[in-house]
């Protein structure tokens, strides 16, 4: 019988005796059910989850916002006070001729919880090696740790990737680890380590460009200097994959204009947001946002004075 490395790497875990493996058969059941797919145009639409993060609350509001208003918006939307559980949506695009998958998930090294991609792609019959394309909103390392596998090779084979460009210069421009905070030099760390890696596959674009087709890029910046959104479409179909523009279900819609400790440029993020939240209720297409409640696919309403994420 054919063992896949991934198998190889859960039977030695199991021998070596480390308790992963129950985790790792408990996380195969979990991509299972949090996944989603459904016909778009000619091929099919799928949102993969690469599981939920544990983050703590002022990665979402930061002190500026008052203690009082903060709580009574946590209570009136029911959320944890304590800390942030955000799922992890992936989409991929199922053509005639293309596998498309936008972002790679957390991989094995950025935090518990994340990295279970590979369960899921499994359990939705896809092979790494089926995947054509592999499409970047930013490189945050949620979003682009899973591009290496458990051998630190890359994780999808045979794909070609497509990078924002203002992103990918972003991140390798050699002032980016002196000017960013402590916390975060391991996102620098981790972008420095594994986009060369992808540097001979990779084809950088602009917003506004149709970069695969029926995909459009379009710059939704604030969250990271070159974040990137992409309307989809086929026949009468359109999605829009937002990544991180759209980044909490409730304080993404209700409060846009509240700022967002995990956005790197924090006003222009707003700006970005309301653009969208307008865009997107005005013509109620439908939305897949990386963070949203799996499988993070619905659309937008306005809803007093502000907006509202409907899932559906
Ligand atoms: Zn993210």
């Amino acid at each position: 019988m054919a063992i896949t490395r991934r198998q190889f790497v859960s039977r030695l875990t199991a021998m070596s005796g480390v308790a992963l493996l129950p985790g790792a058969v408990s996380h195969s059941v979990q991509a299972a059910s949090h996944s989603d797919s459904r016909v778009f145009g000619n091929g099919k639409l799928w949102s993969l989850t690469d599981g939920q993060l544990s983050l703590p609350v002022s990665m979402a509001v930061p002190d500026s916002i008052e203690a009082n208003e903060r709580m009574a918006f946590f209570e009136r939307h029911q959320l944890d006070p304590n800390q942030l559980t955000p799922d992890c949506n992936l989409t991929l695009w199922q053509q005639k001729d293309r596998v498309i998958l936008f972002d790679t998930g957390a991989g094995a090294q950025f935090a518990a919880g994340g990295g279970q991609l590979a369960d899921s792609l499994e359990s939705a019959g896809f092979a790494p090696s089926d995947v054509t394309d592999v499409v970047f909103t930013h490189a945050h390392p949620d979003h682009l740790w899973g591009v290496l596998d458990d051998f630190d090779d890359l994780a999808f084979p045979q794909a070609s990737y497509h990078f924002p460009a203002a992103e990918w210069n972003y991140w390798l421009d050699s002032s980016t680890l002196d000017r960013t905070p402590e916390a975060r030099k391991s996102f620098v760390v981790g972008a420095q380590n594994r986009l060369p890696l992808i540097a001979e596959r990779v084809s950088l674009f602009s917003g506004g460009d149709e970069i695969l087709p029926g995909i459009e890029a379009i710059d939704t910046a604030g969250h990271t200097p070159g974040h990137t959104s992409f309307a989809l479409h086929d026949g009468s179909e359109s999605i829009l994959v937002v990544g991180d523009a759209l980044v909490h279900k409730a304080l993404s819609f209700a409060r846009p204009k509240w700022p967002s400790g995990s956005d790197q440029d924090a006003l222009v993020a707003i700006d970005t947001r309301l653009s969208l939240l307008d865009r997107l209720a005005g013509d109620k297409s439908q939305l897949l946002g990386f963070h949203l409640p799996a499988p993070g696919i619905g659309y937008v309403e306005r809803f007093e004075g502000a907006y509202r994420f409907v899932s559906g």
